[in-house]
């Protein structure tokens, strides 16, 4: 059959030669990173990887902790376990646009498998949450080793009898199948990754706030319901060469859940970095650098907003850790760095659980009078951190034509400034309520689906509220995560304000009280405003024609001898406006009845 064995040739060298296309590019190209040294690492976490012949080893162990398992082969191994095991519910929290569903791993000792039993056995319960950038997937491959480990295997007798674990070993699902070699340029493994974004383009660790993404919806529903009492969002960071393997941080006692931020210093750092260097890990704080061109310029102390899982989780005060390994690790170090971190995390929520319970409460109740929306750097000189880096050296590029850092592998510790930035930069007052019209409709969505409480009005209400009408806005110039965002400034008006029916109003004494007012305030980089939300205001919607105008404005300088004067001054002082014969009517029309009263009046209301 000549023919078809000529089709199928044809095929396999078409197949080979755009596989090769793809790879080289054409420029007949190694395309291997050229990464910075690797650092030699040997730790007694080698310990926890099974031998070949365990019937329960997992993808990733298979492979010697080099590839991670793809989507269909995770959720096969996890269906496997969950059928030998009864202490494993698998749930699916709904499905990506791609029609994945995003599973939720449910570990406990009685094997609950709905949030009332889960509720009522009344343990500590922890998330961890892996792939939110697919990219960065340690997590994943950890949490089914432990997973493992707390069924199965029985390696952490007893653990379940004081904690529940909730695992989410793949959120962005549609980024994760998104599958290649060159998803992480800066990174040391596994072999192939899945992409940063969603199939939409999206960035989930930048929708915590927003909810564009069907993935974050279906995330934050699940922290509404299931009601975690520690939250481990887990990464693999880029940026600077250093020593640390496993680095974490969390916002600070300066942020909004400063009760949770004392147990996270007082208990969860000594003791996660206490098992991670008893196995032979290096745990440091979560490193920015302030030059990376530069590592003695020093490190940042940031502080995430809430478009950010770690600033979302201050905000609405669900202690939340962001773990980022580092990219220059091998993926083997990371994994069992991350395990370690997992189950460091639970013996800790076993034996001081309820002590971060009743910090949350805390937390919930404080309501604070002034709520900071954005940080900046704080005052005053900076503070020195001991830092385990990495030596470098500089050298002269052809390639960008100037000085460039080289990475040596030599271990150096330095002293080098540490910045904080924990003092408030934006601040609101607490209102007692806030007031929407039902034409905002989606924004009110995007509040319900964060848990807010809201009532909602069945008849027009007639309310006393401030409110506030911009008099400048800058949009800008480029989109970001699918909108263009904007910034304005304005004057407070007392009005007596008629909602119409259908419109809500938002209580600021509410466990979620300081999210709702960080989402609303104007001043509020991740408010609704900010993203965009509310850009309809800034368009005029209403037009006069000329040969009505000009004679009302002549009759209003007739009239109002005052006008006239003023009209003059204007004219004098402001040659723009003397020679824009469009401004000079609008600056009479805005004086009329007839001009828009809602121009640029913001539609949320202030009930102080
Ligand atoms: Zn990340």
């Amino acid at each position: 059959m000549p023919k078809p064995s000529f089709t199928l040739q044809r095929r396999l060298l078409l197949t080979i030669l755009t596989l090769s296309m793809a790879l080289n590019n054409g420029l007949g190209q190694d395309w291997s990173a050229p990464l910075p040294p690797e650092l030699p690492w040997h730790g007694l976490s080698e310990n926890l990887i099974v031998s070949k012949d365990d019937p329960w080893i997992t993808p990733a162990e298979r492979s010697g902790l080099t590839r991670t398992p793809r989507y269909g082969e995770t959720v096969a191994w996890l269906e496997k376990l969950a059928a030998a095991s009864s202490q494993v519910k698998l749930i699916s929290l709904g499905k990506s646009p791609e029609l994945r569903d995003i599973w939720l791993a449910v570990v406990t000792k009685e094997g609950v498998a709905t949030v009332a039993d889960l509720k009522a056995n009344g343990r500590p319960t922890l998330l961890a949450q892996a792939g939110i950038h697919p990219g960065e997937i340690d997590g994943k491959d950890a949490g089914l080793m432990i997973l493992r480990d707390l069924t199965v295997a029985g390696a952490h007798p007893r653990l379940l009898d004081s904690v529940n674990l909730l695992l989410i070993p793949i959120l962005n699902v549609d980024g994760h199948e998104r599958l290649a070699p060159f998803g992480r340029i800066n990174q040391r493994g596994p072999v192939e990754t899945g992409w940063r974004t969603t199939g939409g383009n999206l960035n989930l660790n930048r929708d915590y706030a927003k909810l564009d993404t069907r993935e974050m919806r279906l995330l934050v529903q699940a922290l509404n319901q299931w009601e975690p009492d520690l939250y481990l969002d887990i990464h693999v960071t880029d940026g600077i060469d250093y020593q640390y393997d496993i680095t974490f941080g969390y916002i600070g006692r300066h942020g909004l859940s400063p009760e949770s931020a004392r147990w996270l210093d007082e208990w969860f750092t000594p003791a996660v970095t206490a098992a991670l260097k008893a196995r032979g890990h290096i745990p440091g704080p979560l490193v920015f650098a302030i030059d990376d061109q530069d590592p003695s310029a020093g490190l940042l102390d940031w502080t995430a907003t809430p478009r950010f899982s770690n600033g979302y989780g201050d905000v609405r005060h669900l202690p939340t850790v962001l773990v980022e390994n580092h990219s220059l690790k091998p993926f083997r170090q990371r994994v069992l760095g991350t395990y370690v971190l997992l189950e460091a995390s639970l013996r800790l929520l076993a034996t001081h659980g309820e002590d971060l319970q009743r910090a949350i409460l805390a937390d919930r109740t404080r309501e604070p009078a002034m709520v900071p929306l954005d940080w900046k750097q704080t005052p005053g000189p900076s503070g020195q951190i001991e830092f385990l880096g990495v030596q470098w050296r500089t050298y002269p590029s052809a390639v960008t034509g100037q000085q460039q850092v080289r990475w040596t592998g030599e271990l150096v510790t330095l002293q080098v400034p540490y910045r904080r930035f924990t003092e408030p930069a934006a601040t609101a007052r607490r209102p007692r309520a806030y007031w929407i019209p039902p034409a905002w409709d989606d924004v009110i969505d995007r509040l319900a689906v964060h848990g807010i409480y809201m009532d909602r009005m069945q008849r027009p209400r007639e309310v006393e509220v401030e409110m506030i009408r911009f008099s400048s806005y800058q949009l800008a110039d480029e989109a970001y995560e699918g909108h263009i965002r904007v910034t304005a400034t304005g004057v407070v008006e007392r009005r007596r304000e008629i909602f119409p029916a259908g419109s809500v109003r938002i209580p600021t004494d509410q466990p979620l009280g300081d999210l709702a007012v960080v989402l609303l305030e104007p001043d509020s980089p991740d408010s609704y405003f900010q993203w965009g939300f509310f850009l309809e205001i800034f368009q005029r919607s209403e037009y006069v024609e000329q040969y009505v105008m000009i004679p009302l404005a002549q009759r209003m300088i007739d009239t109002t001898p005052n006008l006239r004067a003023r009209f003059r001054a204007k004219l004098a002082d402001d040659p723009d406006f003397a020679a824009d014969p469009k401004a000079r009517l609008r600056w009479f029309y805005e004086m009329t009845p007839y001009h828009d009263t809602r121009y640029r009046l913001y539609p949320v209301g202030w009930e102080r």
